[in-house]
């Protein structure tokens, strides 16, 4: 006799606009391959405001978890019983965790990031790192490279977000032993002869803006640099071109996309899905 069991393991995400995230593809590929048959990625539009009730919602409804996106993630922190110390630190969730009724918030923009630069071979410890932009990504990079052992962040950033840019270097310079500097972003930014690593960390180049890219100087980037986008779609965005073009070493942000999909799966159901096929899912969700 065939097994009966139709009850539904939700998990999703919270965000508003949300129509366009993939997140379901991704996900549900992965249950697929995992025989997750009961398994369900939910995507969710929550009007700014109703957050409270959302949360309501999932706990009512048994949710193993959600992820939050713009404009939800900060305003989760008000609902959750606890944060994972990277959480804390960051002040955003991207993912939360609900075990019987207690909800872990954790953030795994950052750990996505970590995890494409040591799939490209890249050792943050004692580096020196460019980050352009200071929003909720720009935050989660920031805050692992330094709990990694970078050694010195600058943070470029456009006037308009001051208090934004200077909020994550106080965090920065007060919590962890990284070396911070901030600079304002007026006209084309120039790189540091002594930087290691670029990240663009603002949304400059996201789908359908794909021909916009980051005002500085490429001819200022150092030979030995090593170049990462945010960008998840397109894959090859007008920043990473100026990179090939340069022979530098470079990644999009479709694998770290993909590698903080992974650890959501694994926080939820306790498996390790495989990646490729989350990638292949996602590649054929956007071409
Ligand atoms: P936020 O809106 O929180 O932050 C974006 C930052 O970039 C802000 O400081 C913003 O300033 C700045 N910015 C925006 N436009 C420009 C511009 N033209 N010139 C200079 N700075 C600019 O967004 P997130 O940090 O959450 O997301 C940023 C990007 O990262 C998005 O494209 C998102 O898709 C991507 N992302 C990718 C992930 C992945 O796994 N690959 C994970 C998370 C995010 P202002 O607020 O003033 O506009």
């Amino acid at each position: 006799m065939k097994e009966q069991d139709y009850l539904d393991h939700l998990v999703g995400v919270f965000g508003h606009p949300v129509a366009e995230n993939p997140g379901v593809v991704i996900q549900e590929a992965a249950f697929r391959e995992l025989a997750l048959r009961n398994w369900r990625f939910l995507t969710i539009d929550v009007a700014p405001g109703r957050l409270g009730d959302a949360m309501l919602g999932l706990k009512a409804m048994n949710f193993r978890g959600i992820n939050c996106t713009i404009p939800h993630k900060i305003e989760v922190l008000t609902y959750l019983d606890k944060l994972s110390p990277a959480a804390a630190l960051i002040g955003a969730v991207n993912t939360v965790i609900n075990d019987e009724g207690v909800l872990t918030g954790d953030n795994t923009d950052g750990k996505g990031f970590m995890i494409a630069l040591e799939g490209a071979h890249v050792d943050p410890r004692g580096k020196r790192v460019v980050v352009l932009g200071s929003g909720g990504a720009a935050r989660a990079i920031c805050v692992e490279l330094a709990l990694a052992g970078a050694r010195h962040i600058t943070i470029v950033n456009i006037p308009k977000d001051l208090a934004l840019g200077r909020g994550l270097v106080d965090t920065l310079a007060q919590k962890t032993k990284v070396e911070v500097d901030y600079v304002s972003w007026e006209g084309t930014y120039r790189m540091p002869e002594d930087a290691d690593i670029l990240v663009n960390a603002t949304p400059i180049g996201l789908y359908p803006n794909v021909d916009d890219k980051p005002d500085i100087d490429y001819d200022s980037i150092g030979k030995s640099v090593y170049v990462q986008d945010v960008i998840p779609n397109p894959a090859f965005t007008p920043f990473l071109r100026e990179a090939e073009s340069r022979s530098l070493k470079w990644q999009s942000g479709m694998q770290m996309l993909i590698n903080q999909a992974a650890l959501n799966i694994t926080m939820w159901t306790g498996l390790k899905p495989d990646k490729e096929v989350m990638r292949r899912a996602f590649v054929g969700a956007i071409s």
